[in-house]
């Protein structure tokens, strides 16, 4: 199929954007030139199931969408970057793999699938600070987004479908495909419902997902789970303290221990990020070193600093989320260099099982088979910024009809951004600031 120009072409067409949460578009991404195209396949989130399985059950497409990466933007080598503990992903792609194309066995550890942390285990290739993997000839691509990149190529697909697991406290754990704009809501149900009453929702993995408010919020291109949890669960408590609380914390009874610093993934491989001495700024109201402050905008918030390292139940993840908010709006940017890497980094990332122990998921930590069939929502609402980017513009009108596939939102003139598809065929209910809204006919 075709040369370069004509696959990114068609995935700009299908509205493809990375599947991993990030969700940059994947056309701007196939307009590069690399060495070497990694496949982020880590999963390393504890409790979500979603690319072991796909990898598995879809080992042609990945291989497929790899192809046509690696022909995209030029790259000499192909790397699949599993874990041992996806035996049967691993045994479904191994056959498969084309002569310029391996697969790199990641130890079981968290944030193996950080893709800063992805491409250092997989390649060796560190990425400096606030630079991009491109910056080392690298390329990365999860599990999801490769399937919607052949399919895209070979059938013209859109993206209009999302899988995701539904877990934590449910009946019956489970990976589904829905179309994309479903409500998280009818997941649960799928699930067989909550066991607990009065359950809190998180919309991702443990780590990085955040809460979810309303159950009426829609599946987007880059949703990887919900949890139920307690609201009583450690998760749940830190994700609801507020700030003005954590920063009290902080002030009290930081002791300076260094722990955060020492166990910060992106600091062991060489970036400046000292979560101590951020939060030791912040407890004497941002004095210090300028380039230490803005070194948060490195900061991947994989919460390891958080919900491992800290003895004191300290969150320098969040007090880093609120500087980044704060430099973006002001278009502050970091210019640090990378530094030598810490020799010990092998040793220090977090083991997933003692991770989910310390966690207190081990209950929830179930199988989530992939489901066969295809949920049919009567709703969906599709967001128009389900990417990095400008917001998609409506191209339909309230009232039209529309089929599974059609598009109803284009990038805006010479931005940044991302298709968005009819998920179901129905009629445009509404159309407002943020999303679409149809309704199945
Ligand atoms: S969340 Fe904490 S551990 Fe993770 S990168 Fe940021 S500062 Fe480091
Ligand atoms: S680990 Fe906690 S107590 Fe230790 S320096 Fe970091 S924030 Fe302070």
């Amino acid at each position: 199929m075709g040369d370069a120009r004509t696959i990114q072409e068609k995935v700009r067409a299908a509205g493809v954007v990375g599947a991993g949460g990030a969700g940059f578009p994947t056309h701007v991404k196939f307009a590069s030139k690399a060495e070497i195209f990694l496949v982020n396949g880590a999963e390393c989130e504890p409790l979500l199931k979603v690319d072991q399985q796909l990898a598995e059950k879809y080992a042609d497409l990945l291989i497929r969408g790899l192809h046509l990466g690696m022909q995209a933007t030029g790259a000499r080598e192909g790397v699949i970057a599993l874990k041992a503990k996806y035996g049967p992903a691993v045994a479904a792609l191994t056959p498969r793999l084309q002569g310029n194309m391996r697969i790199h066995i990641l130890r079981d550890v968290y944030p193996a699938g950080d893709e800063v942390i992805t491409i250092w285990m997989a390649t060796g290739r560190r990425v400096p600070p606030a630079a991009l993997p491109l910056d080392v000839g690298v390329i990365v691509n999860n599990v999801q987004t490769l399937i919607n990149v052949a399919r895209a190529v070979d059938e013209d697909m859109p993206v209009t479908l999302r899988t995701l697991t539904v877990t934590g406290a449910v009946r019956r754990p489970v990976t589904v495909t829905v179309p994309i704009g479903t409500a998280f809501g009818e997941l649960l149900e799928l699930a067989g419902g909550a066991t607990i009453p009065d359950p809190v929702y998180i919309a991702g993995g443990p780590m990085m997902g955040s809460l979810l408010g309303d159950l009426s919020e829609p599946v987007t291109k880059g949703s990887g789970g919900i949890i139920a949890l307690p609201k009583t669960h450690i998760l749940i408590r830190r994700r609801t303290q507020p700030q003005q609380v954590q920063l009290r914390i902080a002030r009290a009874v930081c002791e300076q221990c260094r722990l955060c610093t020492e166990l910060c993934p992106r600091h062991m491989i060489g970036h400046e990020l000292p979560p101590h001495l951020i939060v030791r700024s912040i407890n004497y109201n941002n004095i210090g070193n300028p380039s230490v402050l803005l070194s948060a905008l490195t900061c991947s918030e994989c919460a390891v600093c958080e919900a491992w390292a800290c003895p004191v139940d300290i969150s320098p993840k969040r007090l880093n989320q609120a500087l980044k908010a704060e430099f973006r709006s002001q278009g502050a940017r970091y210019t640090g260099s990378l530094r030598d890497a810490d020799p010990m980094t092998p040793h220090r990332l977090v083991p997933i099982s003692r991770l989910i122990s310390r966690l207190n998921i081990g209950a929830y930590n179930r199988k989530a088979p992939l489901e066969e069939n295809e949920y049919r929502p009567q709703r969906a609402a599709l967001k128009l910024r389900q990417h990095i980017g400008a917001p998609a513009v409506p191209v339909v009108q309230a009232g039209e009809i529309v089929e599974s596939g059609q598009l109803v939102a284009d990038i805006p003139e010479g931005a940044l951004g991302a298709r968005v598809h009819a998920s179901i065929a129905g009629r445009v209910e509404a159309i407002d600031a943020n999303a679409i809204h149809l309704s199945a006919i």
